[in-house]
């Protein structure tokens, strides 16, 4: 195979290892030989992530980046051994847990070594009266939750990607899973790390519920995208697993009446496990079949835990969508959502007809959600070649939700997919921050976000990019992502 026959969608500021041959060597000293390969088999497997885009790229002979050596470290300080020698030889490394990220975060834009945590996956500790428990980060999300469900818990974090994605990856795109309402995000579940910093330094935090010493300086290491530390091992919150599971859906007339149920729902300091609200469009795709949700907004709601507990969260759910006008649909749409909610082909098909299609995930607080739903479904259907745009929302707090766009298009004769693509993506980000929105809910920044970061962090973002210069002052932790402008953009 030769790489020379695909075209390299990043290419700019690709670094040339020099004496590449050494630098295997002296990798192969660090590793032992069987985990360093330059093997073209193990370099095309390394060059993307499951950006949907990439997918259109691939069917056309391109690739998105290329990386120079793969490497598989099993300890610690063979972590702190890479990194010591790249930063001496200024070689990018960029950490990878499964490349399920959908931004680019594992791409590896500027060549470099990857550092591939799938060693670091044993489970080091359980502890059942502190309910926690601590693993390597490179462990596969199923099957830490697995072992867990054996135990009798829960870690409460089951994203889409469950089987394809690493505890390390989920840190570092502060991720959320299906179950988030009642479990919370990655970052309330993570109660503490250890990590390599960009320099070959391994610091760790104190297992504490919680703690008054000074700033929460561990927060600064999750949804850092890799680019401030390869994090090694984490402590995790677990829960037992629950007694009672009652599955409900309500159908809504309006997305604000779905807002208004729901909201007050969480008012009440109820958090049913699952609440997924399906625009209009959406429940078309999903319950095709469900009578009394036609040209309605669907939500389907899991209520679980302790018995008594799960009784009265139903009697208040109900209670609050019927004052919202629901129309109660059963368990039926539950049963197809538990039976359907890993199935991602319907998305990841699309690009063998040729068109390009996207999810974005933002946030907002409750009085801006439904602006920001209406602001991005009316700024993007008007532009030209998209096909569909569709939304759910998916995550709930007292205070607001996350809300899941998808899209769909095909591009004109004069652009290229990822010109069609980036139009789409700021479009969608641009009104949501028009809106009074967030950018990002759980999918990271990587490559695609990192051009709005200035609008989103505002002032804040110079001191953000002094902290990186702090800590990774030759910038070989995975370079390009976060805190620069990676996108040959259009219009701003
Ligand atoms: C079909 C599908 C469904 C998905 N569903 C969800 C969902 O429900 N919820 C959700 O939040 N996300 C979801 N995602 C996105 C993706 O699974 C998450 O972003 C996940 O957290 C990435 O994990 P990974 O192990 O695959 O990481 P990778 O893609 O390998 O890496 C992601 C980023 O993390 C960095 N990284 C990886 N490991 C480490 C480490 N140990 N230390 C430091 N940095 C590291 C990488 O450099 C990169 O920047 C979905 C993706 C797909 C394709």
């Amino acid at each position: 195979m030769d790489f020379k026959d695909f075209e390299l969608i990043y290419k700019e500021n690709r670094c040339e290892i020099k004496d590449k041959q050494k630098v295997v060597l002296k990798l192969k000293e660090i590793l032992g030989d069987s985990n360093v390969s330059t093997e073209e088999i193990d370099i095309l497997a390394y060059t993307k992530d499951t950006s949907l885009i990439a997918f259109n790229w691939a069917l056309q002979g391109q690739i998105a980046g290329l990386p120079d050596i793969i490497t598989w470290p099993e300890t610690v300080e063979q972590i702190c051994e890479i990194l010591k020698f790249a930063n001496q030889k200024k070689i990018p490394v960029i950490p990878y847990g499964e490349g399920s990220g959908v931004v680019g975060g594992s791409i590896p834009i500027r060549g470099g070594i990857i550092v591939d945590m799938k060693k670091f996956n044993k489970i080091l500790e359980i502890n059942n009266e502190n309910l926690i428990v601590t693993a390597q980060t490179g462990i596969n999300g199923m099957n830490l939750e697995r072992y867990l469900n054996k135990k009798g818990y829960t870690a409460g974090h089951i994203p889409q990607s469950l089987y394809f994605s690493s505890l390390g990856g989920w840190i570092s795109h502060r991720a959320a899973g299906q179950f988030s309402t009642k479990y919370g995000k990655i970052e309330d579940i993570i109660l503490s790390m250890e990590v390599v910093l960009p320099q070959g330094e391994i610091i760790d935090f104190k297992t504490t519920p919680r703690a008054s010493t000074g700033p929460q300086f561990d927060k600064l290491f999750i949804g850092g995208s890799g680019t401030l530390g390869i994090v090694t091992k984490a402590t995790l919150r677990i829960w037992p697993a629950p007694e009672k599971r009652t599955l409900l859906s309500y159908a809504f007339s309006s997305i604000e009446d779905s807002f208004n149920a729901t909201r007050q729902i969480l008012r009440e300091n109820v958090y049913p496990a699952v609440i997924r609200i399906y625009d209009q469009f959406e429940t078309i795709r999903h319950f095709p079949d469900i009578d009394n949700a036609k040209d309605k907004v669907m939500v389907v709601f899991v209520c679980e835990g302790n018995a008594k507990l799960v009784d009265l969260e139903e009697i208040i759910t109900r209670e609050k969508c019927e004052k919202n006008s629901g129309v109660d649909c059963g368990v039926h749409p539950v049963e197809h959502w538990f039976d359907t909610r890993f199935k991602v082909t319907e998305t990841s098909s699309m690009p063998t007809y040729k068109i390009v299609v996207d999810t974005i995930e933002v946030a907002s607080l409750w009085d801006n959600a439904s602006n920001v739903y209406h602001s991005v479904l009316d700024s993007v259907k008007k532009l030209e070649g998209v096909i569909m745009i569709t939304a759910h929302v998916s995550h709930f707090y007292p205070n607001g939700v996350g809300i899941y766009f998808t899209f769909g298009g095909a591009p004109g004769k004069e652009q290229t997919d990822l010109e069609f693509y980036q139009k789409c993506w700021d479009t969608t980000i641009k009104a949501v921050l028009k809106a009074g929105g967030s950018i990002a809910h759980h999918h990271g920044i990587g490559i695609n976000r990192s051009h709005w970061m200035e609008s989103e962090w505002g002032r804040s973002i110079k001191t953000l990019r002094e902290i990186k210069q702090l800590l990774d002052p030759q910038n070989i932790l995975n370079p390009g992502k976060v805190y620069v402008d990676t996108w040959k953009r259009g219009e701003k």
